[in-house]
C-alpha cells in the first residue's frame, strides 16, 4: 500500500504528498484507532501515513498512521482538556532571530530552546540581518553566539540582503524536515525564498508598532521547498506549549545545568536559594551565563517571557 506525508490539514481533509511527488486530497478512514484519547487531532502535519485511492475518485483514504519519531504539541490551557499536535517527525527546529529590527529577547530564545529540548528536537539558531548591525552590536552578537555554541547549539549569521551565509543555511535544511520559527519580520520568508525564489512566499514589512511584526499564520503547514526539503511553518512559540513542563523539570532542559543536578545538596533543589546548590555556585563562578539563569528563573515563575 502506498505511503505519503501529510503536508496540511483542515481537520476533515488532509493533503498528502505521495512518494511520486503528487498532492492527494485524503480523508481519514473512520475506524482508525487512536492510542492517545487526549489528542483532538488524530493526524498532524509531518505524519507518515498509508493511504489507498477511493474507487473512481481522485481522492484518497488514509488507512494507517505510521509511528511518530517525535511531535510537538499545543497544550490546552486546561490540562484536562484535549491537546493539539502541531507537527510530527521533525528533524530540527530552526529559530530565526534578530536582536534588533525586530527585537528578539534572550528570554524568548531560551524559552524556545527549552521547549525544543523537551520535545527532543535539536535547534539551530540563525541570526539574520547582520548587515544592519553596528560594530558594537556585532561584537555583542558574537559573544552571544559563543555562549550558545558552547551549549551545543549551532549558530549561523546571515543576511538575505547581502547574501551572507545563505549557502550554509541552505546546506543546513537540505533533505530535512525543519520547523521554522521566529518573530514576524525577522526574515523567515526571505531566507526560504533565498533557497527557492520560485516559491515567492510573501514577505512582510516589519510593522512600525514597537518594531514587532504581526503574526498572520494560524495553522501549521509544510512546504516542500525543493525535492525532499521540507519547511514546517507554525504560528510561533506560544503554540509550542511550555505550559506542559513542570517547574522541577525546567533545569533538565538547560544543558549547562543538566550535568550539575546530581550535585545539589537537596534532591528537590529549585536552584534559587538553597544552600549547597551546584547551579547557584556555577552561576556565581561565571560558569553559567547570567542571561541563561535569568531565563531559568522567569520560566520557573511562569512569567510570560515569550516576546
Ligand atoms: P518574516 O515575517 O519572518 O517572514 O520576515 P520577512 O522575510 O517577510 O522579512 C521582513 C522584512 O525584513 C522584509 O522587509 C525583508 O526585506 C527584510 N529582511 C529580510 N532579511 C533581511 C536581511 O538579511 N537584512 C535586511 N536589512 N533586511 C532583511
Ligand atoms: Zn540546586
Amino acid at each position: 500500500m502506498p505511503q505519503g506525508i501529510v503536508m496540511r490539514s483542515t481537520g476533515s481533509w488532509y493533503e498528502v504528498r505521495t512518494d511520486d511527488h503528487q498532492l492527494l486530497k485524503c480523508r481519514l478512514r473512520g475506524k482508525i484507532k487512536l492510542k492517545d484519547i487526549k489528542i483532538n487531532n488524530p493526524i498532524a502535519v509531518g505524519d507518515k501515513v498509508v493511504y489507498e485511492y477511493e474507487p473512481g475518485l481522485a481522492t484518497g483514504i488514509i488507512t494507517e498512521i505510521l509511528p511518530r519519531e517525535n511531535y510537538i504539541i499545543r497544550q490546552s490551557v486546561h490540562k484536562s482538556a484535549f491537546s493539539h499536535i502541531l507537527a510530527a517527525n521533525i528533524d530540527q527546529a530552526i529559530l530565526i532571530v534578530t536582536l534588533t529590527f525586530p527585537r528578539t529577547s534572550l528570554g524568548f530564545i531560551d524559552r524556545f530552546l527549552v521547549t525544543a529540548e523537551s520535545f527532543r528536537i535539536p535547534t539551530i539558531l540563525i541570526f539574520n540581518k547582520i548587515d544592519l548591525l553596528e560594530e558594537e552590536a556585532r561584537v555583542n552578537q558574537k559573544e552571544l553566539i559563543a555562549l550558545y555554541e558552547e551549549l551545543g547549539y549551532k549558530c549561523i549569521e546571515t543576511s538575505t540582503l547581502d547574501n551572507i551565509n545563505l549557502d550554509e543555511f541552505h546546506a543546513t535544511i537540505r533533505h530535512k524536515k525543519s520547523l521554522l520559527s521566529g518573530h514576524s519580520g525577522v526574515g523567515k520568508s526571505s531566507l526560504v525564498n533565498s533557497v527557492n525564489p520560485n516559491l515567492k512566499l510573501k514577505t512582510n514589512e516589519v510593522s512600525t508598532f514597537a518594531n514587532k511584526g504581526v503574526h498572520t499564520t494560524t495553522f501549521a503547514e509544510m512546504f516542500e521547498i525543493e525535492p525532499d526539503t521540507f519547511i514546517i511553518d507554525t504560528p510561533g512559540i506560544k503554540e509550542l506549549g511550555l505550559a506542559d513542563i513542570e517547574s522541577w523539570e525546567v533545569s533538565h532542559y538547560f544543558p549547562e545545568m543538566r550535568d550539575l543536578l546530581g550535585e545539589c545538596k537537596y534532591h528537590n533543589c529549585t536552584h534559587t536559594h538553597e544552600p549547597g546548590c551546584a547551579v547557584l555556585e556555577a552561576v556565581e563562578a561565571g560558569k553559567i551565563a547570567e542571561s541563561r539563569y535569568i531565563s531559568y528563573l522567569s520560566m520557573l515563575q511562569g512569567d510570560d517571557n515569550r516576546k
